[in-house]
């Protein structure tokens, strides 16, 4: 069985064009087992200094406290999941568990980061990936036997428990990089830096503009090193990309990857990529996840339920699909815009 494990970079920046309030400062961190890139543009360039000094700070506690196979503040509370303890956390881990729980539930099931355990099985839960394969059937059966979802933790303010007594374990990784977006984000806010973009490998939230003109990111092709096309954010908005390139191996020709379907146990395999833009990273970043999961049949409602109007799908056959709204705002490449096949009439 061969593994490769690939780290993408869903969306590119484009190259920028100048801009004339305050320099562009640029600055790359590597968190969260990917490359964090950070521009800005600095009115007030010690601002901006103390404000990229506090954002590095927050990613290094990040990746520790957010990690489930780690020894942070969530590894503590699977721990006491594991044994049926309640555990008192942070108010921003009960705020994202919150968050997370409800996104799963608007989302029919499909986003679950109750799947912990599925994760590990299929040996996903380590940054370089080195122990993937495909599970044993009888693991898979004992898995979906025991059902673990995140509807079944129960939140009371900062207590945290679970009314199952075995199986759940909370996995972040569909979310955490959403979140760990927005506190950089809220960080650049308070140092009063209204122009910015955080980009954490591809997955991205842009603050105001790029000079006179919105910043403009490329949406990543699935399969090559090419872009489908560019798209505009407005001020706050992410734009965030699930795919089946990021983490896989190959078992004898099927592609495993890491975007797994709780219904089936196994990595779904009708979507290659999907591209969501929200108004916030933890939103865009479960959508997309969930979009992914929810397949042709399913994805256009599971957007509508969870609030998501711009979605750009990808499927397995390379196809592309978009709603209207993101039809309207995407410039694809020559060549490609009659391939697109617009699949709502929403606008
Ligand atoms: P990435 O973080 O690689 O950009 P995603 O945001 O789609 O990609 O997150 C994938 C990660 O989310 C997996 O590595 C796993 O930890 C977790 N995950 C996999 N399947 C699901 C699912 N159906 N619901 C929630 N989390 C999932
Ligand atoms: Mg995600």
């Amino acid at each position: 069985m061969a593994l490769r494990v690939l780290v993408a970079t869903a969306t590119a920046l484009l190259a920028a064009c100048a801009a004339d309030d305050g320099p562009i400062i640029e600055r790359q961190l590597l968190a969260m087992g990917t490359s964090v890139d950070i521009t800005l543009h600095a009115a007030d360039p010690r601002a901006a200094r103390n404000a990229l000094a506090e954002i590095e700070a927050m990613l290094r506690q990040y990746e520790r406290d957010y990690y489930a196979w780690g020894d942070g503040e969530l590894a503590r509370l699977n721990a006491g999941l594991r044994d049926a303890r309640t555990v008192e956390v942070s108010a921003e881990l009960a705020g994202l568990l919150e968050a997370a729980r409800r996104l799963a539930a608007q989302s029919g099931g499909v986003f679950d980061p109750g799947i912990g355990a599925l994760v590990e099985l299929w040996g996903f839960h380590t940054d370089s990936g080195a122990q993937a394969r495909t599970p044993d059937p009888a693991d898979i059966a004992a898995w979906l036997a025991g059902g673990a979802s995140i509807a079944d933790l129960s939140i009371a303010d900062s207590r945290i428990g679970t009314t199952r007594s075995s199986g759940l374990l909370v996995d972040l990784g569909g979310i955490a990089k959403g979140d760990a977006v927005d506190r950089s984000i809220g960080i650049l806010t308070r140092y009063g830096i209204d122009n910015a973009i955080v980009n954490a490998g591809g997955d991205l939230r842009a603050l105001g503009s790029r000079g006179a003109r919105a910043w403009r990111i490329g949406v990543q092709s699935p399969r090559d090193a090419g872009i489908l096309g560019v798209v505009e954010l407005d001020d706050g908005e992410a734009a965030f990309t699930s795919g089946d390139y990021e983490r896989y191996f190959d078992d004898e020709g099927e592609r495993r990857h890491h975007i797994l379907d709780p219904t089936t146990a196994y990595p779904a395999d009708h979507t290659r990529a999907i591209t969501v833009i929200a108004a916030d990273g933890v939103t865009a970043d479960a959508a997309a996840t969930a979009l992914f999961v929810a397949g042709p049949e399913r994805w256009l409602d599971v957007a509508r339920s969870m609030g998501v109007r711009h979605v750009l799908r990808v499927d397995a056959s390379g196809r592309m699909q978009a709603t209207q709204a993101m039809r309207d705002r995407l410039e694809l490449g020559d060549g490609s815009a009659a391939d697109i096949i617009v699949v709502s009439s929403e606008g």
